[in-house]
């Protein structure tokens, strides 16, 4: 068995092995985490999550050469005390343990806010109390709305990037009001920030936020109806891929005018990874991890998965590929947007030297063959079983 060659850091020095207690390592970020981790260092990973269906090809059983690299221990860091027990035993902890759909933020709201907020709690004290480094997955969604988002539509101040790029130091963070329960999220994610910040100034907690900007890829969420609930709504990728996949129009909510930045989730899993292997560089620090130059409106994105979706998959393209829903149809009540996300990019450029690669129009070639090859059967199955019944 060959082992990974030496890893080292920025500054020269070698990466000794670590030992990583990750929470929510069974979902998306985390799966994919789990596998670079594996594939090319020699850090243990103690992988803590209630699903495993992500990473069960490295962790059921873990595969005779990742023998002692990774364990997975189910269970909610809800009401579990082993929960210190394994935050103990390791180096870092890192926590990607959350409800992080925007379809859940108006219509559970209470359990939005107690994952975000009131369930991080204890991973944060105990990192605290036992002298332990956290890498905590916070989200983009914490600046809330662009402050040009309050001019008038055609004023011209809307076009200088102090009224729209993110800054991790500089930027506000606009929310909308109680009633629209779509804050929720980033409201108890900015708090959650808070706390750790707090305990960093006045406890020496040693930490570092990440604030995500639409990560995505393969493992994404879920296909309704086939690995997750018919009613569920997943997030756009997922759900746009859905759509896709049973030739069904793609919904536009609210006329899909809302600006994205889409990164490749292998991209910013590179960023996470120099975060671990970097603790001097990325303590005490909030990074913006996306790609500024894969701008799209919602639209422009069903505009481009159509297109690329009829290339992987072969299947000509619908004759009506999308239709408009508004955001009450679709969401429900309460729901509310950000308008436009564009990370500033100083603070991880200075740091840890990252920057994204991959253009947009091959992350989603590779994302969607990923997803023909994965689903199409599944989901033709799964339609002609509900048209049977
Ligand atoms: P995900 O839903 O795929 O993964 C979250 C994982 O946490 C799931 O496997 C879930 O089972 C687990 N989990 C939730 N509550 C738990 C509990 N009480 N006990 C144990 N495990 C629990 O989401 P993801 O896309 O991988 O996101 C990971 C983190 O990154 C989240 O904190 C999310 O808010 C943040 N984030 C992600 C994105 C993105 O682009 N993917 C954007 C912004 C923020
Ligand atoms: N969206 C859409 N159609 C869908 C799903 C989402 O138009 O089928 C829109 C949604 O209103 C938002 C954007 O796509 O403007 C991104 O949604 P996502 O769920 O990925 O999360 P967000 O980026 O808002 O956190």
């Amino acid at each position: 068995m060959s082992s990974p060659p030496a890893r080292m850091d920025l500054d020269g020095n070698p990466v000794a092995p670590l030992t990583i207690c990750m929470i929510g390592a069974g979902g998306f970020i985390g799966s994919h985490l789990c596998e670079k981790l594996m594939a090319e260092t020699a850090h243990v990973v103690l992988a803590v999550d209630v699903y495993c269906d992500k990473i069960r090809h490295l962790v059921d059983p873990a595969p005779p050469h990742l023998a002692g690299r990774i364990s997975f221990h189910r269970l909610n860091i809800k009401n579990d005390s082993r929960l210190e027990g394994l935050i103990k035993m390791a180096d870092l902890t890192i926590n990607l343990a959350a409800i992080c759909t925007p379809a859940d933020y108006n219509t559970r709201p209470l359990d939005t806010i107690y994952s975000n907020f009131i369930d991080a709690l204890p991973v944060v004290k105990y990192c605290s109390e036992n002298n332990k480094r956290l890498i905590h997955f916070s989200t983009c969604e914490v600046y809330g709305k662009t402050i040009g988002s309050f001019l008038p539509k055609d004023h011209p101040l809307r076009k200088e990037p102090e009224f729209y790029v993110l800054k991790e130091d500089e930027s506000p963070c606009i929310f909308g009001p109680i009633v629209k329960q779509r804050w929720s999220y980033a409201c108890a994610k900015q708090l959650i920030e808070r706390l750790i910040f707090a305990e960093g100034a006045e406890n020496g907690l040693e930490f570092t936020i990440v604030r995500p900007f639409n990560w995505i890829g393969p493992r994404m969420d879920f296909i309704p109806g086939v690995d997750g609930p018919s009613e569920g709504v997943p997030r756009v990728l997922a759900c746009f891929s859905n759509n896709l996949l049973r030739r069904e129009p793609l919904k536009l909510v609210d006329g899909g005018q809302s600006q994205r930045t889409f990164v490749y989730i292998k991209d910013a899993i590179e960023a996470v990874v120099l975060m671990i292997e970097n603790p001097a560089r990325a303590n005490g620090h909030i990074f913006n991890v996306g790609n500024p130059n894969n701008e799209v409106t919602v639209r422009e994105l069903a505009q481009m998965m159509t297109e690329v979706y009829a290339n992987v998959s072969g299947e000509a393209p619908l004759v009506e590929p999308m239709i408009d829903v508004s955001s009450s149809q679709f969401y429900g009540e309460g729901y509310d947007d950000s308008d436009k996300r564009i990370p500033d990019m100083t603070i991880i450029n200075k740091q840890l030297g990252w920057n994204p690669k991959t253009p947009l129009k091959d992350l989603l070639e590779t994302t969607l063959t990923y997803q023909h090859k994965t689903y199409k059967e599944a989901v033709k199955r799964q339609m002609s079983q509900a048209s049977a019944s």
